[in-house]
């Protein structure tokens, strides 16, 4: 299997993780903050719900906030240990990069807490 049809290449890729061609979100594009947790209720090609229960996405956040972390310290000792910046320096790489990917991290967070609860064989 491909990568980029495993479950986290289908999150990566914001497709819908039983079908693998169902967009996600309305809008791909996670810089339009207005849109960015709008998803449609089914998806498009398969018809399955992207809403199972209440409060769902949730637990997205706990993706969100253990993606976040690994990537901060992976930037800080990059810029710190590979490149010998300062650690001034490297803290703020690390905010700008939060500045620059948060919007994506929260899409791919709710594709991958999605992907947890279907496969291709099985609804939630
Ligand atoms: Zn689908």
């Amino acid at each position: 299997m491909k990568f980029s049809e495993s479950q986290i290449g289908l999150a990566f890729r914001l497709k819908c993780p039983r079908c693998k061609t169902g967009e996600l979100f309305l809008d791909r594009n996670p810089y339009h903050l207005k849109n960015l947790a709008k998803m449609p209720k089914h998806c498009a090609n398969c018809n399955l719900g992207y809403f199972p229960e209440a409060g769902f996405y949730y637990g997205a956040m706990w993706i969100s906030y253990l993606v976040g972390i690994l990537m901060s310290v992976i930037i800080i000792c990059v810029l710190m240990f590979g490149f010998h910046v300062e650690t001034k320096w490297a803290f703020a790489g690390f905010v700008l990069f939060h500045i620059l990917f948060s919007p994506y991290l929260f899409k791919f967070s709710r594709a991958l807490w999605l992907s947890f609860y279907v496969n291709q064989h099985r609804d939630i």
